[in-house]
């Protein structure tokens, strides 16, 4: 194996990427439907680019059957869209974050839908399904349960919330040109992608950051179909924040779009009427004397948007969750809990707090449970249920029964 000959190879996976890209970009207006389909293989090529850092080997289809020889000659087999997701998610744990994941995903699942059945009416009618099967997760996973232990996740959520989220999805849901759908989902998911090669996967993509730029400009020159979008919503928009509702400038389209509904302990959900991008965030003030920023935090980390001062997991929950307010009850100060979902994500810290209600929220994920479940094996307490086997197989903390013979 030589490294000079993996490095070539690497070069041309994102040089091809990148022709996909500029494609995708330049198709948008006369072929919408080639223009989602070249897009996507590009995202395939960076997601493989990068599985291919880690390892030639893990974009074969079949890694055992990995030959030097065959793979120098291109006569082998790699994995498809999904199959990458699965191995970045799987083999590197926490390299693909779960909402870039779910962007993935959803715009591979609209590719393949457009491949076999292409006309304008599915493509819409998937792209709004999309759209509200998302605002309903956000918006079950938000919603206050009653006592922590008990299962609660379908209590009804309050008349007043139900409203402002059906106004909200009946907007989102309005009739749009399949160019401007296109755009937006192409945005949310470029968005994504850029920030990983220019930020977590940057060792990586560094040395091409010129032609990863050069799709940044075109993608930025197809908002213009965004903006399309904003001019039609502007009205209602403006008409929104005169009436008192939250209304920030979107992370993903610029646009001062992105409606914030904030569900209590600084834990936020938002969603843009232009690009319908969906973002949760835990806002709180910056703790700096003197400084009137905030921090935004997301997966755990974030920074003071004046004074750029940097917030880790333990700092976040010390300020959200102060020691001296907990509640001493077990003798050990404190009250939060593991979170079931990224337990491994942030260092094995105890990312939930509880909110007051029974229910707890992870200042990681920003998900709110209901329910705590306990480890079998070491009594470990989480957020979230555990699953029956944890006395055999143990949690994150522990390797439970199975392994001690
Ligand atoms: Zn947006
Ligand atoms: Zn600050
Ligand atoms: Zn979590
Ligand atoms: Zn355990």
């Amino acid at each position: 194996m030589n490294k000079s000959k993996q490095k070539e190879m690497f070069k041309e996976l994102v040089l091809n990427a990148t022709d996909f890209m500029l494609s995708a970009a330049k198709e948008l207006k006369d072929s919408p439907k080639f223009s989602l389909l070249h897009f996507c293989t590009g995202v395939e090529l960076i997601l493989k680019a990068r599985l291919m850092d880690e390892h030639w080997t893990l974009i074969l289809k079949d890694p055992g059957k990995a030959n030097w020889r065959r793979f120098v000659d291109c006569t082998f087999q790699t994995v498809g869209m999904s199959q990458a997701i699965d191995r970045l998610t799987g083999i590197m744990p926490h390299t693909l974050p779960t909402r870039v994941e779910k962007a993935i995903k959803n715009i591979a699942n609209h590719r393949n839908q457009m491949v076999h059945f292409y006309n304008e009416d599915v493509v819409h009618k998937h792209a709004k399904s999309l759209d509200m099967i998302s605002i309903r997760k956000s918006l079950r996973s938000a919603s206050k349960g009653s006592v922590a232990g008990k299962v609660d996740t379908e209590k009804p959520i309050s008349e007043a919330t139900t409203k402002r989220v059906n106004a909200i999805a009946e907007k989102v849901m309005r009739k749009t040109s399949i160019q401007q759908q296109i755009a937006a989902e192409q945005c949310r998911v470029w968005h994504h992608v850029y920030g990983l090669v220019c930020g977590p996967w940057s060792s990586a993509f560094s040395q091409h950051s010129d032609v990863l730029s050069s799709i940044q400009e075109a993608m930025t020159e197809n908002k213009v179909y965004l903006e399309e979008s904003y001019k039609e919503l502007k009205d209602q928009l403006d008409h929104e924040i005169e009436s008192g509702q939250r209304v920030d400038e979107c992370d993903v389209c610029g646009y001062r779009s992105a409606i914030v509904v904030d569900w209590g302990l600084g834990s936020c959900w938002s969603t843009c009427r232009v690009c319908s991008a969906h973002d949760v965030f835990l806002e709180i003030k910056c703790a700096n004397e003197d400084c009137s920023g905030t921090v935004k935090a997301r997966d755990g980390q974030g920074e003071c948007s004046e004074c750029k001062d940097y917030y880790d997991i333990d700092r976040l929950l010390d300020i959200v969750n102060p020691p001296g307010r907990r509640s001493h009850k077990d003798g050990h100060g404190t009250d939060r809990v593991f979170c079931n979902t990224c337990a491994g994500a942030v260092g094995y810290k105890q990312s939930a707090v509880p909110q007051g209600d029974g229910t707890y929220l992870c200042l990681c994920c920003q998900e709110t449970f209901t329910t705590l479940g306990t480890c079998e094996w070491c009594n470990e307490t989480y957020a979230g249920e555990l699953g029956g086997e944890t006395f055999w197989l143990g949690c994150a903390m522990c390797d439970g029964r199975g392994n001690r013979d």
